[in-house]
């Protein structure tokens, strides 16, 4: 099965749940054709499966993801960048001259598309890995699955499930503000099991009940919960914004 591994606008981190599954990689006899984080030769041919990290956000990688498209059998987004767009996507929220402008001292000399978008606003994807950064065992389900002839698994449902199935309290009764249950599960409800509120880095779950949760967080006196959804990890995510933006 030959794979290659892309990385566009990102911090790196969710290549890293390659190297955290190496063993078993081994294991399976995958030949990884494409990773620049991991190796020196590389070959962009052709890929059985291609992993994308990062949102796109410049022309070349726009060029660029439509080339991988092209090549590859199945396309598999990685973490909330790719997903969704990323912490990156704020600018989506602003003036883009007035945040160049901000960061750059010469702004004319930036090549930059205005927002940064999700991969999926560019090309057809098969596969969506959530989180900020992915969960090791979720990449593991994907690659083990195609290399079985299966179809992977992964949940759909909110993450209350899942805390629900592993007994941890509501943090809620605790009166903390959590996004669980409007948030796709998948993490193993990693905050929930240390008592802290789920902040939403694994996205919404498909059509999430924003108003519903709007008010469990006023009735807890917990304040607006659009702060929380607006500048986080999936504020561009389509189930937040809608799809009449898609190009
Ligand atoms: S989703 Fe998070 S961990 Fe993954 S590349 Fe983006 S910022 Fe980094
Ligand atoms: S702690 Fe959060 S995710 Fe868990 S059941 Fe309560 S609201 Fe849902
Ligand atoms: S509980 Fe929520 S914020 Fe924490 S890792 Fe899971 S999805 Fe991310």
């Amino acid at each position: 099965m030959k794979i290659g591994v892309f990385k566009f606008a990102s911090c790196d981190g969710c290549q890293i749940a390659f190297f955290e599954i190496s063993k078993e990689l081994i294991k399976m006899d995958v030949d990884i054709q494409y990773f620049l984080e991991a190796q020196s030769e590389n070959h962009f041919d052709h890929f059985d499966i291609s992993f994308v990290e990062g949102s796109i956000s410049t022309p070349e990688q726009e060029e660029r993801i439509k080339q991988i498209r092209e090549k590859s059998k199945k396309v598999a987004v990685i973490g909330a960048c790719a997903v969704s767009g990323g912490i990156q996507s704020v600018r989506n929220f602003m003036d883009f001259f007035d945040v160049l402008s901000s960061v750059y001292p010469s702004p004319d000399y930036i090549k930059s598309l205005e927002k940064s978008k999700p991969v999926s606003d560019y090309i057809d994807v098969d596969y969506e890995l959530r989180g900020c950064p992915i969960n090791k065992s979720q990449l593991l389900e994907i690659i083990s699955s195609l290399y079985l002839g299966k179809e992977p698994v992964l949940p759909s449902y909110p993450l209350c499930l899942e805390c629900k199935i592993k007994g941890i309290p509501c943090v809620l009764i605790l009166g903390k503000p959590c996004l669980g249950s409007i948030t796709v599960a998948g993490c193993g409800a990693i905050c929930p099991s240390f008592s802290r509120g789920c902040y939403g880095c694994f996205g919404p779950i498909k059509n999430p009940n924003i108003q519903s949760l709007k008010e469990v967080f006023e009735n807890h006196g917990f304040g607006d919960i659009y702060s929380h959804i607006l500048t986080g990890f999936n504020a561009y995510n389509r189930e937040f914004r809608g799809n009449d933006e898609k190009d």
